[in-house]
């Protein structure tokens, strides 16, 4: 591993190391090589990059373990599957690669991110031959858990816009550019989510998470996952923790007004757990306040995810 000079660069103050890390780069794995992120590049014919024909993958990393790798790449050989781009290596050594990248960057909270695309070839609309090998890119990074936790003590403001996505959001593809244009209307606006809306008016999901509601009578609601949102990892622990509670629970679609007037709403994601939403559109959800359900489902969470 390189080692670093006296003043950090921005791969190191990216890193985000805390008081008394030794400084380090940030290291990225790409395509079989463990390289300084100032070094880690892909080809200008990548067709990720030409054409976004490519998937990825976020994991929360907690105590330096991968938090339900085993549903993370099950979602991600779909999405392969999918998309007809063929495994890269197993999954034991990819799960080697997330761990070993996890390692190198010394990280104990934060996240891995892994992207897969359909490789290098030259600029041609149809899929390569089968002889072009996909590429493989994970790198990892710090989170700054008590900056998480006091966001979620105070709750987040989303804003609403339309779903303008393509028909296949089940697939976790690297075509993203919907979302982040959402993301940016709620940055905009001084929110932190964007909610995507369907032409009948139904929230879809967040632009990188999963919506719920908790209805005036504690039913907690979100939208069913076989067609036209992602099914997240995270959406499904907490349907294990739903079930393993008896809570109450309708899996169909909510409209804005139907979210304006709820009790309690939050998202879920890898990197944010559960999250409460205390303002959607500029009006308080409930009291305006983290809700209880939202609350005791962020706390319960580690208690049915994988870890390690
Ligand atoms: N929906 C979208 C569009 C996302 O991008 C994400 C996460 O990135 C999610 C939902 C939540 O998925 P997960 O819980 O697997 O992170």
């Amino acid at each position: 591993m390189p080692c670093a000079g006296p003043v950090p660069g921005p791969d190191q103050v990216r890193a985000g190391l805390g008081a008394g890390s030794a400084l380090m780069s940030r290291i990225a794995y790409v395509n079989g090589r463990y390289l300084p992120h100032r070094e880690a590049a892909v080809h200008v014919e990548d067709r990720g990059y030409q054409f976004a024909d490519g998937v990825y993958e976020v994991c929360e990393v907690r105590g330096a373990a991968i938090v339900d790798e085993r549903r993370h790449l099950q979602r991600l050989t779909r999405s392969l599957g999918e998309l007809r781009i063929a495994l890269p290596m197993s999954l034991i050594a990819l799960g080697f690669v997330l761990r070993e990248t996890v390692r190198r960057n010394r990280v104990r909270d934060g996240l891995v991110y892994l992207q897969i695309t359909r490789g290098v070839a030259r600029r041609d609309f149809p899929f390569p031959p089968l002889s072009v090998q996909p590429s493989l890119v994970v790198t990892a990074r710090h989170l700054d858990q008590a900056r998480i936790e006091a966001t979620a003590h105070e709750g987040i403001a989303v804003v609403t816009v339309p779903d303008n996505r393509w028909d296949r959001v089940d697939i976790k593809s690297v075509s993203l550019l919907p979302n982040v244009l959402a993301k940016e209307a709620a940055k905009a606006a001084g929110a932190k989510e964007a909610w995507l809306v369907d032409r009948e008016g139904f929230v879809t999901e967040g632009a990188s998470s999963n919506a719920w509601i908790v209805t005036r009578d504690g039913t907690l609601v979100t939208r069913p996952a076989q067609h036209g949102i992602l099914r997240g990892v995270t959406r499904s622990v907490i349907l294990d923790v739903v079930a393993a509670q008896s809570l109450a629970f309708e899996e169909r679609k909510f409209s804005v007004a139907e979210a304006y007037a709820a009790r309690e709403a939050f998202v879920t994601s890898a990197s944010q757990r559960v999250m409460p939403v205390v303002l959607i559109d500029g009006r308080p959800i409930g009291n305006g306040a983290p809700g209880f359900v939202a609350t005791a489902l962020r706390r319960d969470f580690s208690r049915y995810a994988e870890i390690g």
